[in-house]
This record gives structure tokens, sequence and C-alpha cells, in this order.
């Protein structure tokens, strides 16, 4: 068993004023691996003074020294490779390739992306004789989901070391082991004491009194909609800023002069990745009604290329969900597309044959699916395709925005002129054009209900600011 039952407050570990803990379970085996600190309003309270008390001072650093902070983390980030990497493939059940190649790369990209955004970045510009600041908001409360235990915080917490906030993190309680190896990162680096504090526990015993504790200026939340409502309405009470990323339902748009092979392929991938359990995952496939039997072909091949298993096994492309309650989730939603007449075409429920424990699903895909039905507008976060055919490109671009979601939207094509058109024309904060990567100096965030506000890089450290106009300074 991993204990790992001490809060990290004002730069030690110290016992949390609970005394309980919780259980962390490896989905893989269905069984608990691990013990963390079930934290309460006391630990909070504790963490959000210590990150107070520093809180001036910190955002009075010069940015060369945050910088420098910034480059130390990266390098102590780097030498814990190897156990970032084993902490992910045990809590999240990810596949041990992937939990390098995605989840720690990805954590490592923030930080390094935040310190070089500060070679750019300007916190200060002269206007006649006035100076205009952006300078630190203050104490941050931050909260993050289970799905990329090393993205969802590096990217919070390298904005905010960027912009000179102190903060509180309380990572979520399914995978928490990643982010105590990142206190123990900025330990090593250097974090001055109480710039960076960790709470672990649930949503009711930390979650809450975190959104609520008056000396938290703002606060940051990716997670599920339901959750991102009761912290904003909290955060209400005393005005605090919030910064909210949450679900998707994004759609994947086909045009009819795509290669077929190449869109079923990353329509497969983008569904499959992280076995389905990603806020930007393209579970929307509209594809021309003259292309959809060739396409369903492709994807049933590359659909049996994907091996499901356990995440240590050499070759696995998919790992089980997070838990049982994400199995039961998903179980219900493929239920609900056979009942609402959606033809199940690949997949199904109930776990792949042969597998008994575990949290494993198998990857599905429904066709003849109408924009309408519950798995079209749902986010379902599992590996389940939605393949809806259309028209032309108006009926596709209607169908892609017929969503009360807009955190991405992807387009596959040949045609220049068109593809741009689509992509302007997609409600959401990212598109992709034919698979493109970009860094993690763009932006990141959603239109509609996935969220409020931009993270990642520049706009990320913007996030963490507040605006200060100073009349009169060069008078
Ligand atoms: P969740 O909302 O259940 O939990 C997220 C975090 O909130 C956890 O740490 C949890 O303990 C905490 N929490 C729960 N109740 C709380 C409360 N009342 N007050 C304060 N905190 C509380 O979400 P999840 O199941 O962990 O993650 C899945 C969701 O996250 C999906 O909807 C997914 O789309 C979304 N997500 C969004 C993004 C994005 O960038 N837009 C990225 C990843 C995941």
């Amino acid at each position: 068993m991993k204990d790992q039952t001490r809060q990290y407050i004002n730069g030690e570990w110290v016992e949390s004023s609970s005394g309980k803990t919780i259980d962390v379970i490896n989905p893989a085996t269905g069984e608990a691996f691990g013990r963390i600190a079930k934290g309460n309003a006391d630990d909070v309270d504790k963490a959000v003074n210590a990150a107070h008390d520093v809180y001036i001072e910190f955002r009075n650093t010069p940015v060369e020294e945050r910088r420098e902070m910034l480059d130390r983390i990266v390098n102590e980030y780097e030498n814990r490779k190897d156990d970032l990497i084993e902490a992910i493939t045990d809590e999240l059940g990810s596949p041990i390739d992937k939990s390098e190649k995605v989840h720690y790369q990805m954590g490592l990209n923030h930080f390094a992306a935040a310190r070089d955004a500060l070679d750019s970045f300007e916190f200060e510009e002269q206007r006649g004789e006035n100076l205009v600041v952006k300078e630190a908001i203050g104490v941050a409360g931050l909260i993050t989901p289970w799905n990329f235990p090393t993205n969802q915080t590096s990217l919070k917490l390298a904005a905010a070391f960027a912009a000179g906030s102190p903060i509180v993190l309380k990572p979520s309680e399914e995978t928490p082991f990643a982010a105590v190896i990142l206190a123990e990162i900025f330990d090593k680096a250097g974090v001055p004491k109480g710039v960076f504090n960790l709470v672990n526990g649930d949503g009711e015993g930390v979650g809450n009194p975190l959104s609520e504790h008056p000396k938290v200026r703002m606060m940051s939340f990716t997670g599920s909609g339901r959750t991102g409502a009761k912290i904003m309405e909290k955060a209400s009470v005393d005005f605090k800023k919030v910064s909210l990323e949450l679900g998707g339902k994004s759609p994947l748009i086909i045009l009819e002069d795509a290669n077929v092979d190449d869109a079923a392929f990353t329509a497969v991938q983008k569904v499959v990745n992280n076995t389905g359990q990603v806020c930007t995952a393209g579970t929307r496939t509209l594809i021309p009604e003259s292309m959809k039997d060739e396409f369903l072909e492709k994807v049933k091949e590359k659909m049996a290329d994907v091996k499901v298993g356990n995440p240590r096994e050499e070759g696995v492309k998919m790992g089980p969900l997070i838990s049982r309650k994400q199995y039961d989730t998903v179980q219900s939603y493929i239920n609900k597309g056979v009942e609402e007449g959606a033809t199940l075409y690949h997949g199904g429920a109930g776990q792949p044959e042969g597998m008994t424990e575990g949290f494993y699903v198998k990857p599905t895909v429904f066709s003849d699916v109408d924009n309408k039905m519950t798995i079209a507008q749902e986010e379902i976060f599992g590996p389940v395709m939605s393949v809806i055919a259309y028209k032309d490109l108006d009926e596709a671009i209607a169908l892609a925005n017929d969503t009360k979601y807009g955190l991405a939207g992807y387009v596959f094509g040949e045609d220049a002129e068109t593809l741009k058109k689509v992509a302007r024309s997609i409600e959401a904060g990212t598109v992709e054009i034919n698979n493109a990567k970009g860094g993690a100096d763009l932006p990141f965030g959603g239109y509609k209900q996935s969220g409020i506000g931009r993270e990642w890089g520049d706009f990320g450290i913007d996030e963490f600011l507040e605006v200060k106009s100073i009349k009169g300074y060069f008078k």
C-alpha cells in the first residue's frame, strides 16, 4: 500500500486535521493500492493562510526569479520522470507508453511554456504619463479532475507561478499521487514556502471550503459542469474570479474530399485515447451520407487494432476506465443509444471478452445517430463514437454547432478554403485541421457550457493577473 496521508502546507508535510483517509483504487484491478488524507476545512484554512502570508512577497518577486524557479521545476520534473509515469499508470490505468508520451510530456510542456512565455510577457505598459500594471490576483484555489493527472495540475500551477500567485491545490481524490510527486518536485526546486500548498481530499471536505474561503481571490477549476456550477455559486458570494474548464461533445467533420482512411484512423484515435476520458474527444463524427459505409468499414478495421488490456502489457492501446462509477455511466449510455434507435455497429455493453476484473469496456461505434439523441448530446467520457450523416456543408456546420458545448472541433479534407471556412464556423475554443498539432503556447478553453476563460502559455498567465492603472506614475 502506498501511504501518503499528509498534506503539504507552508513548505512542510503535515498531518491532516481530520485524521481520516481515502483509499485510492487501481482501475486495472479494482483494488485499493494506496491511501491519501481526507482533508477538511481546517487543513484548507491553514493552507490558504500560508499562501496569503506570502502573497505580496511572491507577487513582487522579479520576473527573472520566477523564470529561474520554473526552470528548476522543469529540471526536477525531468528527474522524476519514472516516478510520474509509474504513478499515472497505477492511478489512472493509462497504458504505460501513453503515461510517458502523453501525460508525463504534457505536464513538462506546460512548465516549459510558462517559463518561455515570461521572456516576452509584458507585465507593465506606459500610456502617456500613466502606468498600466498587471499583477498577481492573490491566493488562487486550484481544483483538478482525474483524467490527466499531470496535465491539468501542471498547466494551472505553471501559469500561477509565472504570474506570481501563491496557490492551494486540491487534485482529484481518484488520482492524487502524481500531485504528491509534484509537491516533492517543487520542494526540491526551492519553491518558496507558502507559494505551493497541497490539500488532498474530496469535493465536499476540501473543494467546498476552498471555494468559499474569503482569502481566496480566484478559483481555477477543471472538471464537470455540475461541479463547476457549484464552485461558481460559492465563489459568487464574495465575487471571486472563476476560471472554468468543463466538458465537451466535440464534432469531427469529414468533408467530401477527405482521405477516408486517414480520417477513420484519427476518428478512432480521438475516441479511444485515454479510454475516451478526454474533454476534447471528437465523439460526434459527421460524414457525408455517400461516404458513410466506406468510413464505417475503415473504422471497424482500425478498432480491431485497438488492443484493450492491462496498462503495463506491451502493445496495449486502451486501458480501463477510471472507476466502477464511470464504467456504469458508460454502460448506461450504450444502452440508451440502443433504446433511442441508433444502430450498434461495433462493440457494445459489457466487458471485453475474457476480462472479469478492472473497469474495462469495449470501444463502441453507433451509426445512424440523430444529433438529438442522448448519445450525441451528452458527454459520455468513454470510448463511444456516434456517426451522424449529413447532406451538405451547411448542414454539417449546423450539426457541429447544435450542442451546448464548445470545447473543440476537428475537420478533415483537401480544399484549403473549405477547411478554413469550416474551422472558422465551429463554435469552439480549439479547432484542428487535418490532425494538426499545436504547442502548449496556444490558448485552450471553451465556448458556451465548456467553460469560462483560457489557459496555457501566456493566456494562462493572464488568468492569474489583475490589472491596475497608476495615473501620473511618469509625471
Ligand atoms: P468532477 O467535477 O466530478 O471533479 C473534479 C474535481 O472537483 C475533483 O477534484 C473533485 O474532488 C472536485 N469536486 C467535486 N465536488 C466538488 C465541490 N462540490 N466543490 C469543489 N470541488 C469539488 O469531474 P471529474 O469526474 O473529476 O472529471 C471529469 C470531467 O472533467 C468531465 O466532464 C470532463 O469533460 C471535464 N474535463 C474538462 C477539461 C477541460 O479542460 N475542459 C479537462 C479535463 C476534464
